[in-house]
């Protein structure tokens, strides 16, 4: 199989040196495989996307000396997909809809035992499954918040569910990674698939979009290491073949804080206004 990677921004805001690094990464990878290396938008938010956020991702990577394939894959485009998935998921009984706002959920999630903070997983707060209880409505699927029921999904597969990382996770986690059933439910436990509004997820987005755009290997930062965990088990649920990993070190600025899109000062395209070339970006990400 080709070496096939990809790197996804958001068009919410500008590229910034993280960015430029996970993005130069995985095309030197795919370079030194003699592979593809392709770019998809992430655009399902279109509260927050812009065009000209977009316009700016596309000439920053060129002045970077990136070149990907064309046409350009954006998730706006692909929601029939995601509403598809979505549909056989709720026929199957794995899904259901949520009516909990965050509060109700901090609260349910504390009532065990009063003053210890609920549990964060790599969604936000474990959900406490107050809907899972309540029968789905019978009809078709519903413009609601939809949660995937973790335990009769993980019923349907081995344990443990596995990936392959070649980067490694925060806490050095390479090779095989397993994730036993007890730990996915009790530290992912029931993730939201379909946002009201969105009509679908990230989560559900991205495992679509990877398995469409057949990459083999997944290149980004490690703060997405546990959201693996989701994309796995969405893998093995829709009969999706599971990529290889990489997840890679994150850029942080002088303090050690992971940079972010509001993180203007380090913009890609502020630096090029400095007259910094493409090889001094590479010199200050350490490629
Ligand atoms: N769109 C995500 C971001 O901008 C990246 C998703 C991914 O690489 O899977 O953080």
């Amino acid at each position: 199989m080709t070496f096939t990677t990809r790197f996804a921004p958001s068009p919410t805001g500008p590229l910034h040196l993280g960015h430029a690094y996970s993005a130069m990464l995985a095309y030197d990878m795919a370079q030194a495989s003699e592979g593809r290396f392709l770019l998809r938008i992430e655009d399902i938010d279109q509260s927050r996307a812009r065009a000209e956020w977009e316009a700016q991702i596309y000439e920053d990577l060129a002045w970077l000396g990136l070149t990907w394939e064309r046409p350009v894959l954006r998730q706006s485009a692909r929601l029939p997909a995601y509403r598809a998935a979505l549909t056989r998921l709720w026929a199957l009984g794995l899904i259901y809809p949520c009516s909990c706002s965050r509060r109700d959920i901090a609260q349910a999630a504390c009532a065990p035992q009063e003053g210890v903070p609920p549990a964060f997983g790599p969604d936000g707060l474990i959900y406490p499954g107050t809907c899972r209880h309540v029968p789905n409505p019978a009809g078709p699927l519903p413009n609601a918040v939809l949660r995937l029921n973790m335990a009769r999904t993980l019923a349907q597969m081995p344990d443990p569910v596995c990936f392959p990382e070649t980067g490694a996770g925060p806490e050095g986690q390479t090779g095989e990674i397993s994730l036993s059933h007890s730990m996915l439910q009790s530290d992912v436990g029931d993730i939201i698939l379909a946002r009201t509004g969105l009509g679908t997820s990230y989560h559900l987005s991205v495992v679509l979009d990877d398995a469409v755009q057949n990459i083999t290997r997944v290149v980004r930062g490690q703060d997405l290491f546990s959201a693996t965990f989701i994309h796995v088990v969405l893998q093995k649920l829709l009969g999706l073949p599971t990529p290889c990993y990489h997840h890679h070190r994150l850029i942080r600025d002088e303090a050690g804080k992971r940079l972010a899109k509001r993180d203007d000062a380090r913009a890609i395209k502020l630096y090029r206004e400095d007259g910094k070339t493409p090889a001094d970006i590479r010199a200050m990400v350490g490629l």
